[in-house]
């Protein structure tokens, strides 16, 4: 059997003040599984995510992702490795106002050296599987909450990620928007995309993964499989 895409083992997390924002965790995720993260606000949800895309480090433990011992790379291997195998989606879409949806999506892969032309036609295949093609020439500033959603969701994609991370990525959005979102995901999901979810809306959890775990005064306190209907 393949090792589990993603390997926490024995982590915790500690700020200068409070008590630990995450202590001993364990927890192994495998490559297709779409993972809900829940838990009330404070319970180390974010924090658990940014250990995972090496946007943090733990004060003790190991953070293993795609083989890899996250939790030890330089600040440069760590550049390459949010650039190459993840991809991140956000309650508020982070994307830069100055620049058209089609070169915000094209960003990532020119980043990590891929041509324009051939960077320029992988943005516009994935415009048109997320259904915005047409939205391609315009500012993301023109686009609705849940437009906008979905070119950072094809932005995750560009650079074709192990790992697709969201940090409540309906969090924003209107409800007929978030559905959308929600049903992307599951699609995403069902074509093989690994996916790691952060959210406190037990619906967008239960609609969109195939797994659960709640944490709770960071620790896991739940663990359980879901049926997507
Ligand atoms: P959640 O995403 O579930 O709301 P967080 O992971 O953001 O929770 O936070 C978990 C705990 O760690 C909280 O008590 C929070 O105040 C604390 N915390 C998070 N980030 C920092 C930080 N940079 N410095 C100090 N404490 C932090
Ligand atoms: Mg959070």
């Amino acid at each position: 059997m393949t090792a589990p895409l993603i390997q926490i083992r024995d982590v915790s997390k500690k700020y200068d003040v409070g008590r630990p924002a995450l202590s001993k965790i364990d927890l192994d995720v495998r490559t297709g599984e779409a993972l809900a993260v829940l838990g009330r606000s404070g319970s180390g949800k974010s924090t658990l995510l940014n250990l995972i895309a090496g946007l943090d480090k733990p004060s003790e433990g190991a953070v293993i992702v795609d083989g890899l011992r996250v939790d030890e790379m330089s600040e440069a291997a760590l550049a390459r490795y949010r650039r190459e195998r993840i991809g991140m989606v956000f309650q508020f879409f982070n994307l830069l106002d100055d620049l058209t949806v089609d070169d915000n999506v094209m960003l990532p892969a020119q980043l990590a050296g891929m041509a324009a032309g051939t960077a320029r036609k992988r943005a516009a295949g994935l415009l048109e599987s997320l259904g915005i093609a047409r939205h391609a020439k315009a500012y993301p500033g023109r686009l609705s909450g849940g437009e906008r959603q979905r070119v950072a969701v094809a932005r995750a994609l560009m650079n074709r990620p192990a790992l697709l991370l969201a940090d409540e990525p309906t969090g924003a959005l209107d409800s007929a928007s978030a559905a959308d979102v929600r049903e992307l995901l599951v699609e995403l999901n069902r074509n093989g995309q690994t996916i790691l979810l952060v959210t406190h809306d037990v619906a967008l959890a239960r609609s969109c993964t195939t797994r659960t775990i709640e944490l709770l005064d960071g620790r896991i306190f739940r663990d359980e499989r879901v049926t997507v209907q």
